[in-house]
């Protein structure tokens, strides 16, 4: 791996390294960030499976400045990780080594990957997913806010699922801890999940700040996002895209919500509310109806007024079934022929196989709707903004 580190080195500098290299063996590479690199690794004495993110602090690649940010920002990462690990839905941060060159975080294997590989893989998830994938991610979100923690950086490529399906939020690398009444004006994040505000507070000097509303959002881009199988803001210029936030311009487009519920789209509404006051915290979001649908307990007890319930529940399905039924159109060739989009299950076939064949393609695209999910470093949103700004002024 890292090719100037080898086990046996005796620079003093870096005992951190020598340390980690003792310990574990690295193996192929995971994952990338901007300035790290992920590898599966083997705890040698126990065989334990683990993933070691490697964060490179060098100062042939970096300015000086450059170079305390990143030492800064990492030792911040280990700070909040080592704070709420612990949490089933949190990554845990198992060692932590620091060499002068490289810093090393080593975490429970996340084997199933990205949840964005996962979505783009599915092309979009059902409801019920949905609301676990939900639910555990604003329970996390949730944990966080009450130790005053803000992420800053939710997306589906740093939320990972472990061998089980489960999912875990990582990449703390833009968290930080507020003080009571402390606001935020630092513009970071990525692009197609910046809160409203997170805009404003950079264009305007005279805003008060963000504070941990700013995750909600986030979060309530992703739920879209996982539902429409595409981003809720997005435009090929990315300068319209973040004027598109601002406004808090979205639409519930058909054909990908027709068939979702009003609940579902209620919550998102709520989530995306330009308004940061306005918008539901991960408490409220937690006691939406939306998550009260399918509890468990529900099927359990089988009280006579639930039994009344699920009777008449079972009655207005049937009937629904039988009319959607008698109301079906016939599948002919000749449907199928002109417009095979029209179909449900012959889009979800198309994009199903379309992701198949482009998915990697999508990653890297610049064209792509999907792909707003992956672009852009912060460095690029400082230049779109300072033209948006330009323009306004204008
Ligand atoms: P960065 O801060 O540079 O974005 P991340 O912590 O997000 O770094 O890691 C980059 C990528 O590495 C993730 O998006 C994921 O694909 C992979 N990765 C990170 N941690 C793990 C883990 N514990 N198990 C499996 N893959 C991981
Ligand atoms: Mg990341």
């Amino acid at each position: 791996m890292t090719r100037d580190l080898q086990l046996g080195d005796e620079l003093p500098d870096w005992a951190g390294a020598k340390e980690f290299y003792q310990k574990y063996d690295p193996k192929e590479v995971i994952g990338r960030g901007v300035s790290s690199v992920v590898r599966r690794c083997v705890h040698r004495q126990t065989g334990q499976e683990l993933a070691v993110k490697i964060i490179e602090i060098t100062a042939e690649k970096m300015t000086e400045q450059q170079l305390e940010e990143v030492k800064s920002s990492t030792l911040k990462e280990i700070h909040v990780l080592k704070t709420v690990s612990g949490h089933p839905s949190i990554i845990t941060l198992i060692d932590s080594y620091e060499s002068a060159t490289f810093i090393f975080l080593v975490f429970d294997l996340m084997r199933r990957g990205e949840l964005f590989d996962y979505l783009t893989q599915k092309v979009t998830l059902s409801e019920k997913e949905t609301r676990s994938i939900m639910r555990a991610l604003l329970q996390a979100v949730q944990y966080l806010h009450s130790l005053r923690i803000i992420h800053r950086d939710l997306k589906p490529e740093n939320i990972l699922l472990d061998d089980n399906g489960h999912i875990k939020l990582s990449d703390f690398g833009f968290s930080c801890q507020l003080v009571p009444g402390q606001r935020l004006r630092e513009l970071c994040g990525t692009p197609g999940y910046l809160a409203p505000e997170i805009l404003k507070c950079s264009m305007d000097e005279t805003h008060p700040g963000y504070g941990q509303e700013v995750d909600l959002w986030a979060c309530g881009v992703i739920m879209f996002t996982l539902l429409a199988g595409s981003p809720p803001f997005w435009h090929r210029k990315q300068m319209l895209m973040l004027r598109m936030i601002m406004e808090g311009r979205y639409q519930f487009g058909s054909p990908e919500w027709d068939d979702r519920s009003d609940t579902i789209k209620d919550l998102i509404s709520r989530l995306l509310e330009v308004e940061p006051a306005k918008r539901l915290t991960a408490d409220q979001a937690l006691a939406h109806h939306f998550f009260r649908q399918y509890e468990p307990e529900e099927v359990r007890s089988f009280s006579p007024y639930r039994k009344f319930r699920v009777l008449i529940l079972t009655v207005l399905a049937s009937i629904r079934v039988y009319t959607r039924y008698r109301r079906a159109r016939p599948l002919t060739r000749d449907i199928l022929t002109r417009d095979p989009y029209s179909l449900r299950g012959v889009r979800r076939l198309i994009d199903a196989c379309a992701f198949r064949i482009y998915g990697h393609w999508v990653k890297k695209g610049e064209q792509q709707n999907r792909a707003a999910l992956f672009q852009n470093s912060p460095k690029i949103v400082l230049l779109e903004l300072a033209s948006l700004e330009e323009e306004e002024a204008d």
